[in-house]
């Protein structure tokens, strides 16, 4: 939203495991087309962004998109990553007009590819949140401070960020206008 950006471990780890499949580029691997660092849009959902990988595997004569986001860690409980996939594949479906049943997560930590179906469920909620997206943005304002500050431990952004001195004051001003909205009544 802000354009902000900075660098910790983590996401300096992330760039070391990027750095594989930023570069664009079309290979063939045992006979499957495989394009890194691909551009995606979504005219009609708005969305753009880059796919780590897209391999295209053969079945009836026609190509499926498969799409394959790297991650640094391990799989998560929430259900971000998938989100992210998903919504590479709603790209894909409308650049190639082909549907793209699954993608997979690589996750760099375990060494290992966890399938990720596009069903229902994760489609419905990768639309629910592009759609809040587009609020947040559309609002041209940050959102507050997550109330998980859990998250906040491993966050590059922490110290431009400072989500325990912005809560401060709205914690202040909700007391304030509580003090002020019950003041009224009783005069009412
Ligand atoms: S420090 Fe916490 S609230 Fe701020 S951007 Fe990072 S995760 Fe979000």
């Amino acid at each position: 939203m802000e354009r902000l950006w900075a660098e910790n471990r983590f996401t300096a780890e992330g760039h070391a495991l990027h750095s594989v499949v930023d570069k664009p580029g079309m290979r063939k691997t045992k006979g499957v087309r495989r394009a890194t660092g691909l551009p995606l849009a979504s005219t009609k959902l708005g969305i753009a962004g880059m796919a780590d990988l897209v391999e295209f595997h053969q079945k009836d004569g026609y190509e499926t998109p498969y799409p394959i986001e790297y991650k640094r860690g391990k799989s998560k409980l929430h259900r971000a990553d998938e989100v992210q996939l998903c919504a590479q594949a709603f790209c894909l479906e409308d650049m190639t007009g082909q549907s793209v049943p699954e993608g997979a997560l690589f996750y760099a930590e375990t060494k290992r590819r966890v399938a990720v179906p596009f069903d229902k469920e994760l489609r419905e909620l990768t639309l629910n949140i592009i759609s809040q997206l587009k609020t947040v943005f559309a609002s041209m304002q940050t959102p507050p401070p997550t109330t998980r500050t859990d998250r906040c431990r491993a966050c590059s952004l922490y110290d431009l960020c400072r989500p325990k001195d912005i809560s401060k004051p709205v914690k202040a001003w909700r007391e304030h206008m509580t003090k002020l909205t019950l003041e009224e009544k009783e005069f009412l």
